[in-house]
């Protein structure tokens, strides 16, 4: 079965002390998980380190930054470079969320480096993808969100591609609690999939796990992954809360 992973954006909240305790209470009684079954912890950058430590020992959990530089290293005040990340132990990479994309204006150009040099440091980049509410509403979702994943993925070998983790997030659901119905995540998901495969083959589209992402809740976590392409959440909101989290950690398939 494809990896199934329930996916925490803490975004920019939390002190170290609040982080640290709701790290604690996930961590206490951690879930049995199968193989397939990951959970990962996107957390700031200065708390790379911490979370790092407390997943230590905990089979299938994981950790990772929200984003990460383009450029290799240098002079690139306040950057963090992929090498840096993996030097921490970190395994994972949110890249081109929306709020990434809209308020400090990455381009599906500027992401393609980004994935190409998180791979280079044996990053998984998460990368995600979605339609603002006005596309959503003219019926273009569809051929928007390819020409995300083209631009940014389809330089990639097959090989490569199998790498990547695709978060499709409908921006009109990320933190507004209006989520896309199962059906529409399904939708979309099916969509991604046949796209990838008409690129790559439906062995290696079939491989790719692709997440939903928009105010996924615990109450819904389960009606959304049990959709057949839908493999798991990147979740903000309600990873801030162990209760919830931890629902959602129970609904992957
Ligand atoms: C996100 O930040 O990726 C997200 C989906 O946020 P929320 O769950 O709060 O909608």
């Amino acid at each position: 079965m494809r990896n199934q992973i329930a996916a925490a954006n803490w975004k920019m909240n939390l002190t170290i002390t609040q982080a640290e305790e709701l790290l604690n209470n996930l961590l206490q009684q951690p879930k049995q998980l199968s193989g397939h079954q990951k959970v990962v912890f996107a957390v700031p950058f200065p708390y790379l380190s911490l979370a790092k430590n407390k997943v230590s020992g905990h089979a299938n959990y994981f950790v990772a930054a929200q984003n990460c530089s383009n450029k290799k290293s240098g002079a690139y005040t306040g950057e963090t470079s992929a090498e840096m990340l993996q030097s921490l132990g970190v395994e994972y990479v949110v890249l081109g969320h929306s709020e990434r994309r809209e308020y400090f204006s990455e381009s599906n150009v500027v992401l393609a480096e980004k994935v190409n040099i998180a791979l280079d440091y044996s990053l998984t980049p998460i990368f995600c993808c979605g339609e603002p509410l006005n596309i959503r509403e003219a019926g273009t979702q569809n051929s928007y969100v390819e020409v995300q994943l083209k631009e940014s993925l389809f330089h990639l070998s097959a090989e490569q591609i199998q790498k990547i983790v695709i978060a499709y997030e409908p921006i009109w659901a990320i933190g507004t609690g209006k989520t896309a119905t199962a059906d529409q995540a399904q939708e979309m998901h099916a969509h991604l999939r046949k796209v990838l495969a008409d690129q790559y083959g439906k062995e290696v589209a079939d491989a790719i796990s692709i997440l939903y992402g928009g105010s996924v809740k615990g109450s819904n976590a389960k009606d959304i992954f049990s959709k057949p392409d839908v493999d798991g959440g990147l979740v903000g909101g309600a990873s801030l809360i162990a209760g919830d989290f931890a629902q959602i950690i129970d609904a992957l398939k």
